[in-house]
Parts: structure tokens; C-alpha cells; sequence
């Protein structure tokens, strides 16, 4: 049985349930959305009929909560080296979170945070952890996800043990995971484009972060080379990753039932892509 849900990252222009609708056109099974627009820290609070609309336009696409993947403002950086900026994003992250159980949302997705070279990556990654047991304290139902990162400038994250030195930190493990992006894996120095490389790389993955976090992943391709450490994503099969990783992660079993969502650049051929991506399921 088919336990691949494959999606992409639609449109909530004019509402979030076009997120729904935008995916259902495209043949997604799962999709990811901003729930604000995320270039701005202020949104106009979710009222009561937009999150029944939501809630309704999602039933009726037979899409499940756990395969929606939110994604939080790009703005917010809760590892910030001063207090007053920590602060703002903490309070936006809070209401990111809050609107995704608003929403009857299970999981956000967001990138872990910069230290943009004012301090050590440890402190950056304890304020980060720090961050997040406090909106989990304040907060319920929503998995907080941490994004791996292309290290690009001085994001953290790219590597796992990143990851794992956050998650050791958090008090209630059951509210935090991972989504794994293939281009910020592949551009971060972790190679997954053989058979070998593959199994190496998610072996890595498993004996530092561990599977049981994975409750997402992106799937994109990578323009830059291996190990680059810059953010630019691809078509899949147009760039340096190749189609055999997609093929490999569409028949590997520690990557059913979570959201595969493409953040691929050309968004008139998601549907060819999620067609191709399920066509790989031997
Ligand atoms: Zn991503
Ligand atoms: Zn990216």
C-alpha cells in the first residue's frame, strides 16, 4: 500500500483554505502554507469563520492534518544574539504556533536560527532550545519542526548534530521533530545522490537525530554543488542532487506518512513532479 503523501507549497493568497484548493488542483496528497503572509511580523488574528472554512475546504480534500506543514515567517530568528529582537520573534513564533492550532494543525515547520557572528553557535542553539520550551509551555497540540539548513551566512541547523544538540534540550520531546530538506541536506556537505552515499547519510541522520523525529521533509533539488552551503533550490532531475535520491526516498518506509513537499522553483510543473515522484514507487 501506497503510504507516500506527496504535496507542494501552495498559495494561501486570499485565504488559507486556497492552500487546500491549490493543492488539491495540482494532485498534492499533502502541502505545506504560510498561515500569514511570512515578509511581515504583524496578521490580522484568524477569525472564527476563516478557520471553519479551512477546516471544512480540508475535510472535503481528504488531506489529514499531520500531512499539512506550515511554515513560520521568515523573519523570525530565535536564536537572536539581542534580547529586544529574540523577544519580537518569540512573540510572532507564539502566535505562528497558536494560529496553527487555531487551524486544527499538528506540526510547524520553521528554520532553527543565526547567530550572525555575534555569538558562539552553542549560545545560539541554547536560546534557540531556550525559545521554544517557553512557546511550548504556552502552547498545545503543535509539534514545533526544525528545519535543516543549507548553512548558509550563519544559519545553524545544517547539521545534525545541531539538531540534536536542540532537541536534547527540550523538556516535552513530544512536541518537537525535524524536516529534513533535500537541497539543505545535499548543500550542507550530506550526500545522498547513490545507493551508497543514501544509506550513509540517513544512516548519520539516524544515529545523531534519529528517525522518530522526522515529521517532514522538502523536496527539492539543488542548483549548487555538494557540500556549497548555499540555499538555492531546483527542479527535480534540473540540478546537482539527480533523480535517483527522489527515487530512492520515494521506496525507503522511514518516509511514509509524513508530508513530502516540494519548495521546487517552477511551480507550473508541480503537477508533472508529484505525478513523477509517485511513478517512482516501484
Ligand atoms: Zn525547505
Ligand atoms: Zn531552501
Amino acid at each position: 500500500m501506497n503510504k507516500k503523501f506527496v504535496g507542494a507549497h501552495t498559495s494561501a493568497s486570499g485565504g488559507v483554505f486556497n492552500a487546500v484548493l491549490n493543492a488539491q488542483a495540482i494532485g498534492a496528497k499533502a502541502f505545506a502554507l504560510f498561515t500569514k503572509n511570512q515578509k511581515r511580523w504583524e496578521a490580522k488574528p484568524l477569525d472564527t469563520a476563516t478557520i471553519d472554512k479551512f477546516k471544512k475546504t480540508l475535510h472535503e480534500s481528504g488531506i489529514l492534518p499531520k500531512h499539512v506543514l506550515p511554515h513560520d515567517s521568515y523573519l523570525i530568528n530565535l536564536g537572536h544574539p539581542e534580547d529586544e529582537k529574540r523577544e519580537k520573534s518569540m512573540a510572532a513564533f507564539l502566535d505562528e504556533v497558536q494560529r496553527c492550532d487555531l487551524l486544527g494543525l499538528d506540526r510547524l515547520n520553521f528554520h532553527p536560527g543565526s547567530h550572525l557572528k555575534k555569538i558562539t553557535e552553542d549560545a545560539c542553539l541554547d536560546k534557540i532550545a531556550e525559545a521554544m520550551n517557553r512557546t511550548i509551555d504556552k502552547t498545545k497540540n503543535v509539534s514545533l519542526v526544525l528545519e535543516n539548513t543549507a548553512g548558509q551566512g550563519s544559519n545553524l541547523g545544517w547539521r545534525f548534530e545541531h539538531l540534536a544538540y536542540i532537541i536534547d534540550k527540550i523538556e516535552d520531546k513530544s512536541r518537537v521533530g525535524v524536516c529534513i530538506d533535500t537541497c539543505h541536506m545535499f548543500t550542507a556537505g550530506y550526500d545522498i545522490r547513490t545507493r551508497e552515499a543514501y544509506d550513509k547519510t540517513w544512516a548519520e541522520f539516524e544515529k545523531v537525530v534519529g528517525f522518530k523525529y522526522l515529521m517532514g521533509m522538502h523536496i527539492n533539488d539543488s542548483k549548487p554543488d555538494l557540500g556549497s552551503r548555499v540555499d538555492r533550490h531546483d527542479s527535480l532531475g534540473k540540478g546537482k542532487i539527480g533523480l535517483d535520491a527522489f527515487r530512492f526516498i520515494m521506496n525507503d518506509e522511514r518516509m511514509d506518512d509524513i508530508p513530502l513537499v516540494l519548495e521546487t522553483i517552477d511551480e507550473t510543473i508541480w503537477k508533472q513532479e508529484i505525478e513523477l515522484l509517485y511513478s517512482f514507487i516501484e
